[in-house]
């Protein structure tokens, strides 16, 4: 028996569970099934207009309130959170099909940290005070920016609310939050506890629906900042409507990072490297490093190593936290990711392990690693977002480094080698936002997260993402007798 996912109504909006029946209807699925487990409707027009009325009705209360009150609401929505962290994990399965075993430890606990961390810097966010020369002196006002929207994905739909609204909230800002059409369920969790925590009506929002929805949160007068996480065809999309408008933006987008490993790697951390950087979340995390160049003198028996490990993968009921590697999302992800693997087979890249739906119920992937692949292949051009590994050969630094950095991409790139100096060269010369040296995808809090070149813009995380969440008001004091020219 699967536990209840239904939410009491679809949408949070001034402190409260609100429904509008003429909202389209939206089914959720149990990836894992295929079954319905919930149903949710998208925001009508006036739901859209409340929420975002509610947001910037509460905005200046919430700011006036000082930044240690603000911090505690959210420091104790944080041990909310981890005193429930089973029940919310079991629902992030539910509605994600990750497997329960990564989501109580990599879900709503990071989402905690995030709401700990930003809750505990809330008090210490300040402008400062610059001496002039003459005795005058100026100072700066930190302000929040206003009404800000969230955009989510569904790969970590509550880290995402929670990475979003943290650090929003902590300088004075309030949110209205649209998780993707997707996974609707865990952002409304959410709200329902920073609520408890005692959270103002009105600071933060949580509508749901797919891009029609998002898009008039975008281009509403009344928001400052828009922060979407999706795919780089609609940060495109999302940025320009936002420019328009001379609106602030963080676009935390898609990816195809690299991760190199030299034949002086420790081989077996390089292989966990290469798997959690592959198939953790099956797949679908867009910092993955998915073009995996391994050096020519340890290819074969990193080959040999890496699929002696994936054979030890548990595909099964996410709920069964021996599982430990789940479904695709949706059907409709499940189908771009055959796709992409028929295509790396039609062009020729050595089929090494997996490749095939999985036989059982649900929109399972197996684990799938091409080698002999050439840059040229849309495996290795395309972000797939689903297990399926590239790997590509090289023979020096340099021309790994030049093969690496070609791309459209700069989110996130790795390197596992045992030569100090060759990692330190190595990671200086990645152009990426978001780079390991002998790991993969550790996200920690405290440390700036985020893309270059098409991956995005801004950073979230660490106290980076509070710049990004507000604006410094100068003002010059003059001390001495103001003189001018008549
Ligand atoms: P997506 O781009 O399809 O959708 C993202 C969100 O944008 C959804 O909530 C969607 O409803 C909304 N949206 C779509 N069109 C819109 C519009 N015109 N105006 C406003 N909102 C609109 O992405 P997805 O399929 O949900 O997620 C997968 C993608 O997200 C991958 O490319 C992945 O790499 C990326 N991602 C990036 C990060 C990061 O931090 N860099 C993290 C997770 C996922």
């Amino acid at each position: 028996m699967k536990p209840d996912a239904q939410p009491k109504a679809s949408h949070f909006i001034n402190g409260e569970y609100v429904e509008d029946p003429a909202g389209e209807e939206m089914p959720v699925v149990y990836p894992a099934t295929g079954e319905r487990i919930a149903m949710v409707r998208a925001a009508t027009p006036a739901l859209i207009e409340r929420a975002l009325a509610a947001a910037r009705a509460a905005q200046p209360g919430w700011a006036a309130l000082s930044g240690t009150e603000r911090g505690r609401i959210l420091r104790r929505a944080a041990d909310i959170i981890r005193a429930r962290n089973r029940d919310l994990s079991v629902l992030e399965t539910l509605d994600t099909g990750k497997p329960l075993q990564e989501t109580l430890v990599a879900d709503a606990t990071s989402g905690a940290d995030a709401l700990e961390y930003f809750g505990g810097l809330a008090g210490a966010l300040t402008g400062e005070h610059i001496p002039l020369g003459g005795g005058n002196w100026a100072y700066t006002i930190r302000e929040p920016l206003g009404v800000c929207v969230g955009i989510g994905a569904w790969n970590y739909p509550t880290q995402i609310a929670c990475w979003k609204s943290a650090p929003a909230l902590a300088v004075g800002n309030t949110m209205v939050f649209k998780p993707s059409e997707t996974t609707p369920l865990s952002a409304l969790k959410l709200a329902e506890i920073l609520t408890e925590a005692g959270l103002p009506p009105g600071v933060f929002n949580v509508v749901q629906g797919a891009g029609a929805v998002g898009a008039p949160l975008v281009t509403d007068s009344r928001v400052a900042k828009v922060s979407l996480t999706g795919s780089v065809p609609t940060g495109r999309k999302v940025y320009a409507a936002a420019a328009a408008g001379m609106k602030h933006v963080t676009m935390e987008l898609g990816g195809k990072s690299p991760l190199l490993i030299f034949d002086d790697a420790d081989l077996e951390s390089a292989v966990s490297g290469a798997i959690l950087g592959n198939f953790y979340s099956s797949g679908q995390v867009c910092s993955n490093g998915t073009r995996v160049f391994v050096q020519k003198g340890i290819k074969e028996a990193f080959l040999a190593r890496l699929t002696e490990r994936l054979g030890q993968a548990v595909m099964g009921d996410p709920l069964d936290e021996a599982t430990n590697f789940g479904p695709m999302v949706s059907e409709g992800q499940m189908n771009i990711v055959l796709n992409y693997i028929a295509k790396g087979l039609e062009e020729g890249a050595r089929l090494v392990t997996g490749g095939k739906r999985a036989e059982r119920p649900g929109f399972f992937v197996e684990p799938t690693v091409f080698a002999d692949v050439r840059d040229d292949m849309v495996i290795a051009r395309e972000e797939i977002f689903g297990p399926v590994m590239c790997v590509l050969d090289f023979e020096t630094e340099d021309e790994a480094m030049a093969r690496a950095n070609d791309t459209e991409f700069g989110l996130a790139a790795g390197v596992f080698t045992r030569d100090l100096q060759r990692a330190h060269r190595v990671v200086a010369g990645f152009e990426a936002g978001t780079c390991f040296i002998n790991s993969y995808n550790d996200a920690p809090v405290e440390v700036p997260f985020g893309g270059t070149k098409a991956s995005g813009v801004g950073r979230e995380n660490a106290k980076a993402a509070i710049e990004h969440y507000s604006q410094l008001k100068s003002v010059f004091v003059r001390m001495d007798a103001l003189e001018a020219p008549f």
